[in-house]
């Protein structure tokens, strides 16, 4: 029988991945730990491992897995930037779930923008202590604004939806645009100094990371709003912090944070924060920071746990791999 390794562990995971698991005849050991070089020794005995957003798997994780017998490591998430695909060829394949609800991200990022822009995150804590005033609360229509999308892929294709049917103007970014879009594709540079939102969906590679940095804040328009449902290190964390304070920046919606790893998806409410720039962006009223949930719909989980206990059939069967991803994805 499959014996699955599943490492980062949350309640919502094991609802989904207990639903389907039987039918497949595999069976699953769960772990809260996030997989590393260190707790990679919990996968022993298994051929799979099951990793997330924030497991590091990197050469060392990857040789001791390998070491200890694993095969497969098969990601319940999109992105795979914290895997080194160099290291894993030869030793262990890697698959993915590359695409499994791009509404739910969609979704989540005009709820960011709408709440970012009309406040609705003061106005919640104001009537719940019976402050109804409305001052501080005046946002901007959305209808008529230009808002840059950088990535068109699932998820910005959906976005763009969604905003066009705000009535806005899209000016959009991407190494590979899509051919006959009914909206605008510019340069990164055009899109900075044009739009009144920003929106990242492309993926975090060597060539993203800190594609929101210093010199590409101060090509924006003054007063811009940045949401973030990609990765976290797309952005210059520190000079979003800086723009903030300037008010060169109105405002930003950040589902993802470059440290995030060693914060999110646990409660630190007893603690006091380290992270200064984390700490002093989740405080800025303009801010809304939020724990890498863009993708936690009931649909989006229920898609992950199938998809992924697919790829897993297909390795234990010795078939292709659907989802494979190697050093040219
Ligand atoms: P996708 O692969 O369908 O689309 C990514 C797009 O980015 C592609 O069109 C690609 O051409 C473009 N791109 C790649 N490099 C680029 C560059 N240097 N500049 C501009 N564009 C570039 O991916 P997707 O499903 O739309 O997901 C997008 C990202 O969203 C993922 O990479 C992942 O990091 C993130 N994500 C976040 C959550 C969440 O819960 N917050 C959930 C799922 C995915």
């Amino acid at each position: 029988m499959t014996k699955i390794s599943f490492f980062d562990t949350k309640p919502y995971d094991r609802t989904f991945f207990d639903q389907y698991v039987a039918d497949f005849g595999f069976e699953i050991e769960y772990f809260e730990e996030k997989l590393n070089a260190h707790t990679a020794v919990f996968a022993k005995g298994s051929s799979v491992v099951v990793a997330f957003v924030n497991d590091t798997v990197d050469k060392y994780c990857i040789n001791r897995l390998a070491e200890y017998g694993v095969g497969l490591v098969a990601l319940r998430c999109a992105g795979f930037n914290n895997v080194d695909i160099n290291a894993a060829a030869g030793k262990v394949k890697v698959v993915r779930v590359p695409a499994y609800s791009p509404y739910a991200v969609a979704e989540y990022t005009m709820g960011l923008l709408l709440t970012i822009n009309r406040k609705l995150h003061k106005a919640y804590n104001r009537t719940r202590e019976y402050n109804f005033g409305l001052n501080g609360l005046t946002g901007f229509d959305l209808h008529g604004r230009t808002i840059g999308v950088v990535g068109t892929g699932r998820i910005g294709r959906v976005f763009i939806d969604i905003c066009r049917g705000f009535g806005m103007k899209v000016l959009a970014y991407d190494m590979y645009p899509v051919n006959d879009a009914p909206y605008e594709y510019v340069s990164f540079e055009h899109l900075c100094e044009n739009s009144d939102i920003i929106s990242l969906h492309c993926p975090l590679t060597k060539q993203t990371y800190h594609l929101i940095d210093e010199r590409a804040i101060g090509r924006m328009k003054d007063g811009v709003i940045i949401l973030n449902t990609s990765r976290g290190a797309l952005i210059d964390s520190e000079a979003l912090l800086e723009a903030l304070k300037d008010r060169k920046v109105a405002g930003a919606g950040l589902d993802v944070y470059e440290e995030e790893a060693d914060f999110f998806y646990e409660d630190w409410s007893d603690t006091v924060i380290k992270d200064d720039i984390l700490a002093r962006l989740v405080n800025l009223p303009n801010v809304l920071v939020s724990s890498h949930q863009a993708f936690l719909t009931e649909e989006a989980l229920s898609n992950i746990a199938l998809t992924t206990l697919n790829n897993i059939k297909e390795f234990a069967d010795g078939m292709p791999l659907t989802n494979e991803v190697t050093i040219n994805a």
